[in-house]
Formats: C-alpha cells, sequence, structure tokens
C-alpha cells in the first residue's frame, strides 16, 4: 500500500506552503465551465490557510506551446474567490523576481495562485532547474493534484527532491477510494467502461479484465467490439486498427467476462434532432450511427450493478449530451447511484453526467483523475506518488 506523509506530519503554520492543485477546468468564453476539480481542491487550501501556512498555488491548465494568455490562471483565480470567499491573488508567473516581489510581504493566511505551470518549458520535461525554482518558494510541498501525479512533471515530482513532499487530503482521499478496488475489491467487482474510444480504455480492459467478476461496455468505444465478434454497425464508430486487439481480449478465456449491449439506440445522423430507432445489436441497419445502448441492456447493466459489491465506471453509456441518446447513461449511473456497492466514479465527462443527474452525491467516491484513476487501477506507481513515499521512507 502507497505510504507517504501527510498535513498532519509537520506543522505549516507561519511556513511557506507550495501545493500542486489540479485547477485544470474547461473555459467557456474565457470563464470557467465545469467547477468540478476547482470545487475538490478548495477544501485542502483552505484548510493550510486556516492553519495559518502561507500558501503558494500551483496548477497547469490545458495544454498552451509556451506563455499564452488564452491558458491563464486568472478565471480560476476569480472563481476562487467566489467559492471561497476569501482573496486569492494570482501572481503574473510561475517564479521569478516578480513572484518573489509579491511573495516577500506575505502573511499567514495569504492565498497566492501562479501562473500556469505549463507556460514555463521545464514543465513537462521535469527540469531540474523549474524544479528547483519552484521548491525555493517554499518551505514545504503538498501534492494534492491526483488527476497529475501520473505525469513527471516539475510541479508534480521535480519539486520534490528539494523540499519536504507530503500527500494533500484530496489525493490521499483517491488513493484509499481507488486503493480500495486496487488491492481488495468487494465481489462482485464490476467495471462499467463507455465513452467515446477504444484506443483510450484498451490498456485498461487488458489490465482490469483478469481483476474484475464483469466487464459492462457500451458508449462508443463498443461498436469495435461488436464489430469484431463479426456484427455489422452501420455507420457508428469504429477504430479498424484497434479490432485484431480487441477481437483476441473477447476470444481470450476471460472474454465471456465483457458484456456487450443487445439493443442499440440508432441515429439516422449525428445530430441533437435525429430520428432514434431501437434495434437488436445483432440487426443494425447499414445507414444510421448508434448512439446510445438500448433500454434492454441498459437494465440489465443496472442489475448487474445493483448486485454488485464494488463498481467502477468510467465513461457515459452514450451520447448523454443530447436528450435522444441520454437514457442509456442516466439508467446506468441512477442503477449506481442507488447500488449499496462501493461506488467509484472517474473521467470528465462521466461525472458530469452523474453531475447533470443530480446523482453526484450519491456516489462513495468521484475522482478527479481521469487518466490518473485508470492508471492507478491498473496497478502502475504514479510518478507523484513515487515522489511522495521517498519522503515516508527517509522520515
Ligand atoms: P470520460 O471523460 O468520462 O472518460 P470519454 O471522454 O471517454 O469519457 O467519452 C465521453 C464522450 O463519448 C462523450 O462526449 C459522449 O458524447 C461520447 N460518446 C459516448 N457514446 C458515444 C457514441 N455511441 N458515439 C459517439 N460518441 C459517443
Ligand atoms: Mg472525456
Amino acid at each position: 500500500m502507497t505510504a507517504f506523509l501527510t498535513l498532519d506530519d509537520i506543522d505549516v503554520s507561519g511556513a511557506r506552503v507550495l501545493v500542486r492543485s489540479d485547477l485544470n477546468v474547461p473555459l467557456e468564453d474565457g470563464a470557467v465551465g465545469d467547477d468540478f476539480r476547482i470545487r475538490s481542491s478548495l477544501p485542502t487550501i483552505t484548510r493550510l490557510r486556516n492553519d495559518g501556512a502561507i500558501v503558494i498555488v500551483a496548477s497547469h491548465l490545458g495544454r498552451p506551446e509556451g506563455r499564452d494568455p488564452q491558458f491563464s490562471l486568472a478565471p480560476v483565480a476569480e472563481h476562487m474567490v467566489e467559492l471561497a470567499g476569501y482573496p486569492v491573488t494570482q501572481l503574473p508567473g510561475v517564479y521569478g523576481p516578480e513572484v518573489d516581489n509579491a511573495l516577500a510581504g506575505a502573511e499567514p493566511g495569504d492565498v497566492f495562485l501562479l501562473e500556469n505551470t505549463r507556460f514555463e518549458p521545464g514543465e513537462k520535461k521535469n527540469d531540474p532547474e523549474l524544479a528547483a525554482a519552484l521548491a525555493g518558494l517554499a518551505d514545504y510541498f503538498v501534492l494534492d493534484a491526483f488527476g497529475s501525479a501520473h505525469r513527471a512533471h516539475a510541479s508534480t515530482v521535480g519539486v520534490a527532491d528539494h523540499i519536504t513532499s507530503v500527500a494533500g487530503p484530496l489525493l490521499a482521499a483517491e488513493v484509499a477510494a481507488l486503493g480500495a478496488l486496487l488491492e481488495d475489491p468487494p465481489r462482485p467487482y464490476v467495471v462499467v467502461l463507455g465513452g467515446a474510444k477504444v484506443s483510450d480504455k484498451l490498456g485498461v480492459m487488458k489490465s482490469l479484465l483478469p481483476k474484475v467478476d464483469a466487464m459492462l461496455v457500451g458508449g462508443g468505444m463498443c461498436f469495435t467490439l461488436l464489430a469484431a465478434q463479426g456484427y455489422k454497425i452501420g455507420e457508428s464508430l469504429l477504430e479498424e486498427d484497434m479490432m485484431d486487439e480487441v477481437g483476441e481480449l473477447l476470444a481470450s478465456e476471460r472474454g465471456s467476462r465483457i458484456s456487450l449491449p443487445t439493443d442499440i439506440v440508432v441515429a439516422d445522423r449525428f445530430a441533437e434532432d435525429a430520428t432514434a430507432t431501437v434495434v437488436p445489436a445483432t440487426d443494425m441497419p447499414a445507414e444510421g450511427l448508434g448512439l446510445d445502448i438500448g433500454p434492454d441492456s441498459a437494465e440489465q447493466f443496472a442489475r448487474a450493478i445493483a448486485e454488485a459489491g464494488s463498481v467502477f465506471w468510467n465513461g457515459p453509456m452514450g451520447v448523454f449530451e443530447w436528450e435522444s441518446f441520454r437514457a442509456g447513461t442516466e439508467t446506468v449511473a441512477t442503477a449506481f447511484a442507488a447500488s449499496p456497492a462501493l461506488t467509484v466514479a472517474g473521467g470528465g465527462d462521466s461525472v458530469a453526467a452523474l453531475r447533470s443527474f443530480g446523482l453526484e452525491g450519491e456516489i462513495s467516491h468521484v475522482s478527479t483523475g481521469g487518466g490518473a484513476g485508470l492508471e492507478f487501477l491498473e496497478g502502475d506507481s504514479l510518478p507523484g506518488l513515487v515522489a511522495l513515499e521517498r519522503w515516508a521512507n527517509d522520515a
């Protein structure tokens, strides 16, 4: 089991604390869209502030090529102030004289937000100089960005080479919830996978299949699986170059653990107001494309979820953004929320779907980490966690 120091192991009062949060939220017209990651990150920042730390928050946002004002964290700082009700000072850079000047007069309880870490070319390269500069801002490092812990960047891993580094409460909660599924999931262990692409999820399918009792597959990705089984899928999403691998997985000894939809909601075109028809998965029309699992499949998936001991869900069952293709995701989400099982959800769109149904509060753990969560469940060691473990072993 992962061992690391936590906030309980350090005295932050009067100290400068660098917190790496995951504030990588979608922006809409220059303002914060879905603020789930900000809301999830704030309790750690507030706790440090209340404990009398000088709090310096770092995060990346999007994929800027160098310094690009479109990817400034300024809207995030504004949104943090609205949610938190205390001042958050947006700094003009990640390090350097301007940042030093702003921090020089800081008092315990002050909260600062550095500019997008990816404005620095050294961030993704885990450049030692950038890591040292970041570490030079603070006495302690708190890694709370579970969603970035699978990346060995300067602000997630490099900085931990220099100053005492601990796990933040959000990261610790993520590791506890996902760790329970990884180590000893209450049985039956059911994994529900959906979303757009098989290529995103084939790795997790392969490594989870030996560990689960059932794997329920919907979403755009199920059509490549159906095609690999020889069904005609019309104009539905198909990743042809994945068909061989997927076919092997289905035909393997444990392939019978995979459940595919038996009925499909087919649209006559890819549009919100398309005509929707339910057809058997064995009899999809040549023209038209599958945009949701059908009602029988949704009920069958819902039953498996209701009877499970633990359920991990990643990826919507259909194009839930459009009303005519929402039902499969809603039925599965409702069963997931109502199930007495240990329930863990991950993935930006899956979490957005849960929230749109008002079910977010009914889940055992809603993970902020999409890719990081999947890698963790696959049993990969995440570089961010490895960097923290060193401090626990040295202590
Ligand atoms: P998550 O963010 O939860 O990991 P993904 O990003 O993998 O999920 O996939 C979500 C997207 O998949 C949604 O935008 C949804 O509209 C799309 N999607 C789901 N089913 C289909 C389908 N049958 N055809 C096309 N797109 C789909
Ligand atoms: Mg997504």
